[in-house]
């Protein structure tokens, strides 16, 4: 059976931003088992009458839910990571104090907390649990077998730390290999989608204006044709080191394909658009192939309420074809009808 259009494109989304995100992946699956395992045992416990525990839990439950929610925004995972390490290695300390059999959650939050946390506080958030079991005086680890628990538990942090600092180091190596344009630097049109969609996401909570410029190069096949194809790539390179150069940090420059870029100018209205294309006009003055003067056309559009990734560069694309019609070298934007 098919999905409904809305379903299917969230699910799209949602395929892509976890390729292109392992700790986004994580969060995922975090928050897929907790409302398929944690949810089911809470509710058990509130049947049997173990409502401390089951408000912890469900404390728990609710704040790993939000996390998922702010890492899906386009949160800072790092700060994220920290967060998390901090809540649950607390929360976790929190349910053994309540009910000694709570011991058992530790090792899964140990596991989670080595993939989210940076590496530097997988393992103290492992000793501190350990020194608070100890401390505590947990009624399983009384009896039995104390060492080989608490060694489990270290173990199992030491290998979390150890196998997530090297799935990092790879991850940030595939991630810019994934993400990045490999002659220009720009980022590539794949970290595009997934950027459109996050300013969009964030555009509708916190109702900032954003703004789209789609950049063509004017008659750059001429360019090629004069030059050289070696003497094009330079040219590309080039206007990616000036546009980057003249906008602001927070701006962000991909090349969309060919001699076409998007420049995606978060917290930018109508005059802040008008003003750094101003400046990025003057910018590309400098811009040349072998001493000749190479221009470019854009094609601006402001994200409109209730507007999807699809129409919003269609309108930018649309103010591209009337800037390349009116002459080339020249600035349109689409303007929202009055
Ligand atoms: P217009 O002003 O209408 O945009 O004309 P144009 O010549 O820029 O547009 P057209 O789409 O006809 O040609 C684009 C050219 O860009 C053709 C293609 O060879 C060149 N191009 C695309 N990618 C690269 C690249 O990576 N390196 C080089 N050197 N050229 C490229
Ligand atoms: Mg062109
Ligand atoms: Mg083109």
């Amino acid at each position: 059976m098919a999905l409904p259009a809305p379903s299917a494109r969230l699910l799209d989304t949602l395929r892509q931003r976890v390729r292109a995100d392992f700790r986004l992946g994580v969060y995922f699956v975090f928050g897929g088992l907790t409302v398929a395992v944690l949810l089911p045992i809470t509710a058990l416990r509130f049947a049997q009458g173990h409502t401390l525990l089951a408000v912890i839990e469900l404390v728990i439950i609710a704040t790993i839910l939000l996390m998922v929610r702010h890492a899906w925004r386009g949160g800072n995972l790092d700060r994220l990571g920290i967060l998390v390490t901090l809540l649950m290695t607390s929360g976790g300390a929190l349910i053994t104090a309540v009910s000694p059999v709570g011991l058992f959650w530790l090792f899964p939050i140990v596991t989670a907390s080595g993939f989210l946390a940076p590496t530097w506080l997988t393992l103290p958030a492992c000793f501190a649990l350990i020194g608070f079991l100890l401390w505590e005086g947990n009624a399983l680890l009384e009896g039995g077998q104390p060492l080989a628990m608490l060694g489990a538990l270290f173990v199992n942090g030491v290998f979390a730390s150890v196998f997530a600092r090297h799935a990092g180091a790879r991850r940030a190596q595939l991630e810019q290999m994934a993400t990045l344009d490999a002659l220009t630097g720009a980022e590539n049109r794949r970290a595009l989608e997934i950027e459109l969609e996050i300013a969009i996401a964030g555009a509708r909570r916190d109702g900032r204006p954003v703004a789209l410029a789609l950049i063509d190069l004017d008659h750059f096949k001429r360019v090629n044709d004069r030059h050289g194809h070696g003497v094009g790539d330079r040219v590309l390179q080039d206007f990616v080191r000036i546009v980057q150069a003249s906008v602001r940090r927070t701006d962000r420059l991909f090349r969309f394909g060919g001699e076409e870029f998007v420049l995606l100018m978060p917290a930018t209205d109508e005059i802040g658009f008008e003003f750094a294309m101003v400046k990025l006009r003057k910018a590309l003055l400098e811009l040349k192939a072998c001493g000749e003067p190479v221009t470019a056309s854009v094609g601006g559009a402001i994200l409109q309420a209730g507007e999807n990734r699809d129409g919003w560069l269609g309108r930018a694309d649309d103010a591209l074809y009337r800037a390349k019609e009116g002459g080339r070298n020249r600035i349109e934007i689409d303007l929202p009808p009055d």
